[in-house]
């Protein structure tokens, strides 16, 4: 494994961002993993780890050490005849070993078709979609604890999952790298999730009344392929922001003011779709120099030119948090991991 210099990034980022780590190693197993780790405990560097960038912006060249993780393989272990383990390492992309599963006619994964990113990093905001979150199949991960190099494991109650949340977003952030993930998936009757945003509409354009689980994920690219912008065409790295959850309270009265304000009660509290707040505020389509908010959905800030700085992106989503705050009160927080 070779430790590189000056090392351009813009291509391992999917904002497309050009900027650079001082260092930079990609690893292919544990022994790399702890050689680069080493190396930056002796010369005092900064360590980040990165997946497939796309849930990352850049404001600015990073000067330690960037590890690009990139150990493969999947293995399975059948429980009986209706469950299996499988389990992938953290450089798996997420998308290609979704649809290995599905070759497998392995369940529980199809909602979360393409997604971008690798495996490793799904547990790190519990990555959802269309009514599935990975814990919903998650049972448990393995990391190695960057202060002892020692290999722990993390179960599902371990890993503390909320809505895009974790454990290794919070208490464990950069003391710890996730090496694999073991899911428990089914392999016959399979739980079809059709119920969330279009994948109904979906299928029944397509005439398809009894779905397979790879009807499903079917469905799911389609949607996602009509409503999102492709990174390699457009840089982006999906939501920007999380959906606010505010105290019911506090929703009645902003609801008083706009009674058509989507919302998902949930015991005291409700969440509001971050998007409908953006594009209230008019974001929605907006461009401010090199950069936009992507003109399908809100949610999305893009980089309109391809020369957006990390910087300009930042000050970008800053606007939109600030005038989401003036016009309903309500605080807007990034989902996107600032570096
Ligand atoms: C077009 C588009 C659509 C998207 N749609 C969705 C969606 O529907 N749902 C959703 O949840 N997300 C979505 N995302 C966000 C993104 O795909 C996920 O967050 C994904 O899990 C990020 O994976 P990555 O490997 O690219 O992470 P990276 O961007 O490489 O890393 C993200 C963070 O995790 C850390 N990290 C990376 N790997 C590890 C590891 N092995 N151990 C410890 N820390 C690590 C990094 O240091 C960084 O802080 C979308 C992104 C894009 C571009």
């Amino acid at each position: 494994m070779k430790i590189q210099e000056k090392y351009s990034l813009k291509n391992l980022n999917t904002f497309g961002v050009d900027v650079s780590a001082k260092y930079f190693a990609e690893v292919k197993d544990v022994d790399d993993l702890k050689y680069a780790i080493e190396f930056a405990k002796i010369n005092h560097f900064e360590i980040l780890f990165l997946g497939g960038g796309s849930n990352i912006l850049f404001t600015e060249d990073f000067g330690g050490l960037v590890i690009k993780l990139n150990l493969k393989g999947i293995s399975e272990e059948f429980l009986n005849e209706n469950e299996v383990l499988v389990t992938a390492k953290a450089g798996e992309n997420w998308h290609e070993f979704v649809q290995f599963c599905l070759s497998e006619n392995y369940g529980g994964l199809e909602n979360l078709s393409l997604i971008p990113g690798n495996v490793g990093t799904s547990p790190m905001q519990n990555i959802g979609a269309y009514g599935t979150e990975i814990k919903d199949t998650f049972v448990k991960c393995k990391v190695l604890n960057i202060q002892t190099l020692e290999i722990e494991e993390f179960n599902k109650e371990e890993c503390g999952f909320g809505y895009r949340d974790s454990i290794f977003k919070g208490e464990v952030r950069g003391k710890c790298v996730i090496l694999e993930v073991t899911f428990k998936l089914s392999t016959k009757n399979h739980q079809i999730k059709t119920e969330y945003g279009a994948i109904k509409n979906e299928l029944d354009k397509l005439g398809i009344e009894n779905p397979t689980i790879q009807d499903v994920s079917r469905a799911v690219i389609s949607i996602r392929q009509s409503k999102l912008p492709d990174p390699q065409i457009l840089g982006n790295a999906g939501s920007f922001f999380k959906n606010p959850t505010i105290p019911l309270q506090q929703f009645t009265e902003v609801q008083n003011s706009y009674p058509q304000m989507p919302n998902y009660p949930n015991g005291e509290m409700v969440k509001i779709p971050a998007g409908w707040l953006i594009e209230q505020c008019g974001w929605k389509g907006k461009q401010v120099g090199n950069v936009a908010s992507h003109e399908l959905q809100a949610l999305v800030i893009v980089n309109k030119t391809g020369n957006a700085t990390g910087k300009e992106i930042y000050d970008f989503s800053t606007m939109i948090i600030e005038s989401v705050k003036d016009k309903f009160g309500i605080g807007l927080e990034r989902e996107v991991n600032i570096v």
